[in-house]
């Protein structure tokens, strides 16, 4: 006798897997764009374009490595080029981050960006990397139409940066740093990441260290997106202690300008001088911190992401994702893509939830995607 064990077969084109389904249609009459139940509207584009890396970072992937995607699974040039510009001419997409895993390890970079800029000469295209390798990259992705780059640099200790990524690349790093804004590729922004113990005192000398070259740092809380599912509320760092760390060598204020839905909370930055008369020197530049954790944007968040195989993911700690490749490969119009990605995003979470429950209580659920497997 033959049991149903009652497993999700595909539909429209589905890869089933854990959390891939097809989104149940929103309802009739909404307003174009990306728009979900809560009212937000994602106009800001998080596209992976591989989920391969050559570095290791502790709080993202584990020492082995994951297991690849096969080159068949990922998203070709044309069938990016063809999503972002559903993207950005049919749902209102606004800005383009290219992500991954590593961005640069990517063959044929230089030829999606040529053809992003050709389709969109107007949009800001950025990039998150790792820096590797980007010192021989740098002018040609600026010449291909690159907008501007992040970095991350957690530290800047030989040893202490080859402890967090697992690679003793700290050199190649800052010489792509330097690169990218020779290369006209700034405002240049370093993302760091602190870890307890490792690197969380090197945050005010971080600071100092782009504060000087006119690179504008930001540290991220750490979140529970690391493989190796090592994250602990106790351990990570959270926004609270960065600014009294910082605050120990510096006056922070907040930066007058509007945040506009970016994740960053912006400060200004002077010199606390123990000798001025009200203890602060001139303003050297910003920093800043963007506290996923434990002061949460969520409510006004506008990003919506794509994963280098083509799935939707409307928020980094989704546990549902919709295909978007499957059904492209599959013959789908624009129209139809369109609609597919407007049902995955009506669907986003309220909030990730993480901020007023510990990791073990019942709704919240580390996601089975890494970082890298999403597109940070
Ligand atoms: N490989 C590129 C890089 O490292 O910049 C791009 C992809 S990486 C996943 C994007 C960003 O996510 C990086 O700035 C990285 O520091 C950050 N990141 C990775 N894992 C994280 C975690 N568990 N919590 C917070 N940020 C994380
Ligand atoms: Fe690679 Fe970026 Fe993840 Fe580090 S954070 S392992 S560089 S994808």
């Amino acid at each position: 006798m033959t049991v149903q064990l009652g497993m999700p077969q595909p539909r429209d084109g589905a890869i089933t897997g854990p959390g891939t389904s097809s989104p149940p249609p929103r309802p009739e009459g909404l307003a174009p764009g990306l728009v979900d139940r809560y009212g937000r509207r994602a106009t800001d584009m998080r596209l992976s374009l591989t989920d391969k890396c050559n570095l290791r970072c502790t709080y993202c992937m584990p020492a082995e490595g994951l297991e690849w995607l096969s080159k068949q699974a990922v998203m070709t040039a044309a069938e990016i080029t063809r999503i972002v510009r559903i993207g950005v001419d049919h749902l209102g997409v606004r800005e383009l981050r290219l992500t991954g895993g590593e961005p640069l390890v990517r063959a044929d970079l230089i030829e999606i960006i040529s053809a992003l800029r050709l389709a969109h000469p107007e949009l800001p295209i950025s990039m998150t990397t790792n820096g590797v390798g980007l010192d021989k990259k740098a002018a040609g992705l600026k010449a291909a139409g690159l907008s501007r780059i992040n970095v991350s640099l957690d530290s800047l200790h030989e040893e202490t940066f080859t402890k967090l990524t697992r690679r003793p690349f700290l050199d190649k790093v800052l010489a792509g740093v330097d690169a990218a804004w020779a290369a006209g590729l700034g405002p240049v922004k370093l993302n760091a990441v602190l870890m307890r113990g490792i690197n969380d005192t090197e945050s005010p000398a971080l600071l100092a260290w782009a504060l000087d070259r006119g690179y504008e740092l930001r540290f991220i809380e750490q979140m529970p997106l690391d493989a190796d599912h090592g994250w602990t509320r106790r351990n990570m760092i959270t926004a609270a202690e960065i600014r009294g760390i910082l605050s120990e060598e510096f006056v922070l204020s907040p930066d007058p300008r509007a945040r506009d839905g970016a994740p960053a909370e912006r400060f200004e930055v002077r010199r606390r001088l123990p000798g001025a008369a009200d203890g602060q020197g001139p303003i050297l530049g910003t920093v800043g911190i963007i506290a996923s954790v434990t002061e949460p944007f969520c409510a006004d968040c506008r990003r919506t992401r794509i994963t280098a195989e083509g799935k939707i993911m409307s928020c980094l700690f989704s546990r549902e994702e919709f295909d978007l490749l499957g059904l492209l490969r599959a013959g789908a119009s624009d129209e139809e893509l369109a609609s597919r990605w407007q049902d995955a995003m009506w669907v986003k979470p309220k909030a990730h939830g993480m901020d007023h429950v510990g990791l073990d209580a019942p709704d919240f659920v580390q996601p089975d995607r890494s970082m890298s497997a999403i597109g940070g």
